[in-house]
């Protein structure tokens, strides 16, 4: 057992035990965090290994932006002409990755030939760690920057632009150089199919919850970085595989189950038509061949219900459901407030109440608030942080956002009104806690 395979290139791991395959020769992956199975084909045979976890890390696909002219990344030890131009963002606005070597490609060709012009021009920059340093050091070096806005901006290749600024127009020729642009390498979408994972819109494996933990993915345990994540995974490539290696390094000493509550397939009604296995937006349900019947793979299951919504054999269930259904009262908890605050709170204030623990209010997904809908009766409070506290970027504001377009859609079907309630609340808040519940159980918030 590997701790973990990177598809595409390794990186150091000093603790962990890896290996690598390459993207094109995977053709299956099943099991569940802690415990993939990989099966790839080499020299005309099917192998087998096995892995704590999945790390795909695979290099874009660059394409010229404008035919025929060379991008940032092409040398420069060719260039004899005085005038250098750098275009950057021309189709689109460029990924901060891109950002950073169009810099260094500029202060390179003005530190190379004093006497040359070199012209910037951008529409936005995207400034991170090194990359205002390295801005700073361009214009010292005499790069001289242009700020353009779309349409009033021409390129006529091979060498000239015409750039206009309040009603004046300056034309420049020169060596031009364009930003590339960045794509999805051409095996990842094959890849989300064989490991299962929804591709964004893009095509590249990282679907949401960036500000959270940018490199997962909807399958626990398979990671996406460089870029397998998307045209912004390699400005901060560093940070992200550390982060990525402390998780697996956590993975591999103390791997804990997302959610409290089972589910659970009842082999006796399973008719083994594969729904549930399509609709698992994290692939947490695999056939199990003993039993004749799907089984869910309890490490992998982030607790969404749609695999109960979509059973058409109703064999899918929350285990221990009835005794925890209660009053159909269900409470998400962000685990930086409210949650911590719920641990000191006695436990039969909670009674009738389900209660689940979130990364953030606005880990919480529509679709999922949906699935938890199931009775008339049921409703939804999630509490999350007062504004300013949340360590996600507004999650309060996303969570809030997402509550009160639950609750239009919900009443443009005429499905009720207000059964999904959004509240703030801060770790120490354990007395009003139990009295927002109260007034909360009682209709009166
Ligand atoms: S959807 Fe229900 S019946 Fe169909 S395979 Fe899954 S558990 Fe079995
Ligand atoms: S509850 Fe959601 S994550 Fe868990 S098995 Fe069902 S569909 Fe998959």
């Amino acid at each position: 057992m590997y701790d973990v395979i990177f598809i595409g290139n390794p990186v150091e791991t000093p603790s962990l035990e890896k290996r690598q395959v390459e993207p094109e020769k995977i053709t299956s992956c099943k099991g569940r965090i802690g415990d993939f199975s990989l099966r790839y084909r080499e020299n005309g045979k099917v192998k087998e290994v096995k892995t704590r976890a999945i790390v795909v890390n695979l290099p874009h696909q660059q394409e010229e932006s404008v035919p025929e002219l060379p991008v940032f990344s092409e040398a420069l030890e060719s260039d004899r002409e005085n005038t250098l131009i750098f275009i950057q963002d021309n189709e689109e606005i460029a990924s901060a990755f891109i950002n950073g070597i169009g810099l260094k490609k500029a202060l390179q060709a003005a530190r190379d030939n004093p006497s040359r012009q070199v012209y910037y021009f951008y529409r936005s920059l995207r400034f991170t760690e090194g990359t205002d340093q390295l801005y700073e050091e361009a214009r010292r070096a005499g790069v001289a920057f242009f700020r353009y806005e779309q349409g009033k901006f021409e390129i006529n290749p091979p060498n000239k632009v015409s750039y206009t600024r309040g009603g004046a127009t300056m034309d420049v020729e020169g060596k031009i150089y364009t930003a590339p642009l960045l794509k999805p390498s051409l095996v990842l979408e094959k890849l989300a199919r064989v490991l299962r994972i929804i591709p964004n819109e893009e095509g590249y494996l990282q679907a949401e919850n960036v500000y959270l933990a940018p490199t997962l993915t909807g399958r626990r345990g398979v990671y996406a970085v460089g870029g397998a994540r998307s045209p912004n995974g390699l400005a901060g490539f560093e940070d992200e595989i550390k982060f990525t290696l402390e998780e697996i390094e956590a993975i591999k000493n103390n791997l804990q189950p997302l959610v409290e509550d089972d589910r659970e397939v009842d082999d006796r009604k399973c008719i083994l038509c594969y729904t549930c296995f399509r609709v698992c937006p994290h692939a947490a349900l695999e056939e199990n061949k003993e039993q004749d019947a799907m089984e869910v793979l309890k490490d992998a299951c982030w607790g969404c219900n749609a695999c109960i919504s979509h059973c058409p054999a109703g064999a899918i269930s929350i285990a221990d459901e009835q005794e925890e259904k209660g009053s159909g009262l269900q409470v998400f908890m962000c685990e930086n407030s409210a949650a911590t605050a719920r641990k000191k709170m006695p436990q039969e204030d909670l009674e009738g109440f389900i209660t689940r623990e979130i990364p953030c209010a606005c880990s919480i997904k529509k679709e999922d608030i949906y699935a938890s809908l199931q009775d008339p009766e049921d409703r939804i409070l999630i509490l999350g942080c007062f504004e300013e506290s949340c360590k996600h970027l507004e999650g309060d504001q996303r969570g809030q956002r997402i509550v009160d377009e639950v609750n239009e859609t919900l009443a443009s079907l005429e499905l009720g009104e207000d059964k999904v309630r959004f509240e703030r609340l801060s770790p120490p808040m354990e007395q009003d806690l139990a009295n927002l519940l109260d007034r909360w159980r009682e209709g009166q918030l």
